[in-house]
């Protein structure tokens, strides 16, 4: 397998994760450390390691998961209150997984979007 990620191992319920939606683009689980009482992440099916590495090819892709984040937010509940999407893109954005991966925040007011 070319590239393989911790988060296509979930994708393929390889390893355990809390799966909270799949279709035949993305998934969606809860993330393991979460931040917030709501922390999902959504992911492509196949990896993309970073959204630098995106290509036009790939735009129905990311609007499938800014929807998906949507309708779980939604399903979450915190849609009323409000949330946050997050990608953080390689070194400076704090990229841990090099599988692109939305965060979807919320179930509290979250602050400042980043520290001075
Ligand atoms: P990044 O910093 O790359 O944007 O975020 C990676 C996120 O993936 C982190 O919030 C981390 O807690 C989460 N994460 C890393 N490994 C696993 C895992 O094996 N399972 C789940 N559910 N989340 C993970």
């Amino acid at each position: 397998m070319a590239q393989d990620t911790t988060f296509s191992r979930i994708v393929r319920g390889e390893i355990p994760a809390e799966i909270v939606h799949q279709d035949d683009l993305v998934t969606a689980f809860r993330d393991i450390r979460p931040l917030a009482p709501t922390h999902v992440l959504v992911v492509p099916n196949e990896v993309i390691p970073t959204l630098a590495d995106v290509s036009t090819d790939d735009e129905p892709l990311l609007g499938r998961m800014l929807r998906v984040a949507a309708d779980l937010a939604a399903q979450e509940g915190i849609a009323q209150d409000g949330y946050r999407v997050a990608i953080n893109c390689r070194d400076h954005g704090g990229q841990e997984v090099y599988h692109l991966h939305l965060h979807l925040l919320g179930g509290r007011p979250l602050g400042g979007m980043v520290g001075r």
